[in-house]
């Protein structure tokens, strides 16, 4: 059970519920939340009265679970916060943010071959991992390192904002003085430790979902961040693992609108990640687009055909500006700009 307290509630408010529990038969822990304070009840004895408890002052509601809790301090419908993405874009606004690179950072000149070619289609930031998450242990891991020193050079020749992903605490120090935006990849969205350290930075995190994970899963490990300070999360839609097998995961567009519905958080789509097929990424960006996302995270590479990891699902520089090209009437069409 879990006692939401009203918007403007102080830490007095709260501490003088806690006072007031033990006469109402109740243990309960205060969290100070996101958006508001929430104390959860630990354990109540036979006395607990749930309208004693709702009468409380400060206290909106008394509620049973956490999706409940989300619902309730959720930002409202339609105000999307933005966040910032380096210092001249941000995700969450009329114009539909395009991250685009290479799946893993490779060598310099590619790198650098990309990023100038997205930027100049309309990508407002570069994607590249140095850490990569690899299901096999024989396939590529990233450059680490030395994938950092590449993406901070580029970053400075080509003013384009860095995504780049953080697989373990660890990393964070490194990977922070070079990436605008720490990406959470799909296989870490449940990795409480490392959202909770994310939550003490100060950059932007972009949350994959967990591809089993439910929308609730998913909005509650955004709170995990957002709790331990940090408000600046964007999601990231990357697909979900279904019995099909035509496509690497099942791209669940159907969680755009609905995050829309219930959160304040902005919402990307991976349609690279959530096809594993080049031909694919044109019409899910589209579909994303008229769904209401807020942005694209897309693989490019100068030549998929020969790319380290995720070739498959990559665009090579040519069709990644037809797609920004058509996707310029598209955006209009949803008055929106690209
Ligand atoms: C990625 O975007 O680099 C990636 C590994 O994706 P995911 O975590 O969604 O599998
Ligand atoms: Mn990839």
């Amino acid at each position: 059970m879990f006692i939401v307290m009203k918007p403007a509630s102080s830490r007095q408010d709260v501490e003088h519920i806690l006072a007031e529990l033990p006469r109402l038969d109740v243990i309960g822990r205060a969290s100070e939340g996101a958006l508001r304070p929430v104390i959860e009840v630990l354990e109540a004895g036979p006395g607990l009265d749930r309208r004693r408890l709702e009468q409380l002052p400060a206290v909106e509601c008394v509620l049973d679970d956490p999706a409940q809790v989300l619902a309730a301090i959720r930002g409202a419908k339609g105000q999307t916060r933005p966040v910032p993405l380096g210092q001249r874009a941000h995700v969450g606004g009329r114009r539909v943010a395009v991250i685009a690179g290479p799946c893993s950072v490779e060598d310099e000149g590619r790198l650098l071959e990309t990023a100038a070619a997205v930027a100049e289609a309309g990508a407002v930031a570069l994607r590249g991992g140095a850490f990569k998450p690899r299901t096999s242990p024989y396939s590529f891991q990233g450059h680490g390192e030395r994938a950092l020193e590449m993406l901070a050079r580029v970053r400075a020749e080509t003013g384009l904002a860095v995504v780049t992903e953080v697989m373990s605490c660890e990393h964070i120090e490194r990977v922070q003085p070079v990436a605008d935006v720490l990406q959470v990849g799909s296989r870490n969205m449940h990795n409480t430790p490392l959202l909770k350290a994310l939550g003490a930075q100060d950059k932007p995190i972009l949350l994959k979902r967990g591809w089993s994970a439910t929308l609730e899963e998913f909005l509650l490990a955004a709170e995990y961040i957002r709790q331990a300070g940090n408000s600046d999360v964007i999601l990231c839609e990357r697909g979900i693992r279904t019995h099909e097998e035509y496509v690497r995961n099942t791209l669940a567009l159907g969680i755009v609108p609905e995050v829309k519905r219930v959160s304040d958080l902005p919402i990307i789509v991976d349609p690279s990640h959530g096809t594993g097929r080049a031909h694919l990424v044109a019409p899910m960006c589209r579909a994303a687009i008229a769904c209401g996302a807020d942005g694209l995270l897309i693989e490019v590479h100068p030549s998929p055909e020969r790319a380290w990891s995720d070739g498959a699902q990559s665009l090579n520089l040519q069709e990644f500006r037809e797609l920004m090209d058509g996707l310029r009437t598209l955006a209009a069409a949803c008055d929106r700009d690209i």
